[in-house]
């Protein structure tokens, strides 16, 4: 693949996003009103949050606590935190929430519902109909959550593009990739990142 293939391909990514973009809902997630009372953090507003959420307010909390690495409890609409934490990072802790449960991987929109498939969780979203099994973006797995240029990541082609491209959803990102057929899992080196979208190019193919 030449330079002016990447050129294309780059001008493609970009229509695609612009596309998604107007389909884009944004959720307007309450701010944590939060009140801190010796080191206890009590979020005032959780179940305002949970309702915008629309996830099991327990889930949620289930998840508060294993990524705060300390108890929680609700409380009627409020949550208590066993520890002082800041509003910012209650909320940081909500978007990764909403990465991993909420917002369609494909199209971003919110309009969503966690369904069990066999054994596997998954993401169905009602705007789009993709479904992709739960994908769990955590903070202290920072480098197991994004993709770098110039590393490699074995990836299942997913769909076929208008332009004849594969793509692939990896660790949120839309990757485009020449040359492979849908279903195919390839294992890709990644040339170029623009927002989430990334191009990249086959280095090894597993044999079916
Ligand atoms: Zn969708």
């Amino acid at each position: 693949m030449d330079v002016s293939d990447y050129e294309s391909l780059l001008k493609k990514t970009e229509d695609v996003l612009s596309k998604s973009n107007v389909n884009q809902q944004r959720l307007q997630i309450p701010e944590p009103d939060i009140m801190q009372e010796g080191k206890v953090t009590i979020v005032r507003n959780f179940m305002d949050i949970v309702e915008m959420i629309n996830r099991d307010p327990k889930h949620i909390s289930k998840f508060l606590m294993t990524e705060f690495g300390i108890g929680v409890t609700i409380s009627g609409k409020r949550l208590i935190i066993n520890r002082k934490i800041s509003a910012d990072q209650i909320s940081a802790k909500i978007k990764l929430y909403m990465e991993s449960y909420v917002v369609c991987y494909e199209c971003n929109s919110p309009d969503t519902e966690i369904q069990k498939i066999g054994r596997t969780y998954v993401l169905a979203c009602k705007a789009c109909g993709a479904q992709h099994p739960i994908r769990i973006a955590t903070e202290s797995k920072a480098d197991d959550t994004k993709i770098e240029e110039g590393k490699t990541y074995t990836v299942e082609i997913s769909k076929i593009g208008n332009s004849g491209e594969g793509r692939a959803f990896y660790r949120g990102f839309n990757i485009f990739v020449p040359g492979v057929k849908k279903g195919d899992t390839v294992k890709v080196l990644i040339k170029k990142i623009r927002a989430n979208t990334a191009i990249a190019e086959v280095v090894d193919k597993e044999k079916n």
